[in-house]
């Protein structure tokens, strides 16, 4: 998916679920959610703001963080913790073909792309419901929970 697509994807995501929760849809929040798609990868909402900043906005921490917030609530990102433990976002596109391995110990969160996987799931059709898309998360133990403190490199 090439970034134009990419974008008018995650707009017309979030356009539906405004207009199903009675929220406006402002030029804001368009604009946070471009810069949030050209962002690709993760993004903490401090490296967001700071990217909006440096582009000339004036935007509280607040508002960005809300934001992120109600794209989560929309599907159009993805909120994890990195493996240092800090919240972190990213675009959630239709296409994405990573799933996340979560330590139930630590919390700790690591992504894996598993194409096999993902291409099996595409072709899945499920009664009375048109799938957009899905998040994988995979539960279980990390290297080093699992290791009772041995450190392996
Ligand atoms: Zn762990």
């Amino acid at each position: 998916m090439n970034d134009e697509k990419r974008k008018s994807d995650a707009e017309e995501r979030l356009r539906q679920y405004l207009s199903q929760h009675r929220l406006r849809c402002t030029p804001e929040r368009l604009m946070i959610l471009g810069k949030v798609v050209a962002l690709k990868g993760s993004f903490s909402p401090a490296q967001l703001l700071d990217a909006l900043v440096g582009d000339g906005f004036r935007l509280s921490h607040g508002t960005v963080y809300n934001n992120l917030k109600l794209f989560d609530a929309a599907g159009v990102v993805r909120r994890r913790r990195s493996e240092d433990g800090v919240e972190i976002y990213e675009c959630a596109s239709r296409e994405d073909e990573h799933l996340t391995l979560v330590c139930s110990r630590c919390g700790r969160s690591r992504e894996i792309r598993d194409a096999e996987l993902f291409r099996l799931l595409k072709l899945r059709r499920y009664p009375s419901f048109v799938m957009a898309g899905f998040d994988l998360y995979i539960h279980g133990l990390c290297s080093r929970c699992r290791g009772g403190g041995r450190i392996r490199k």
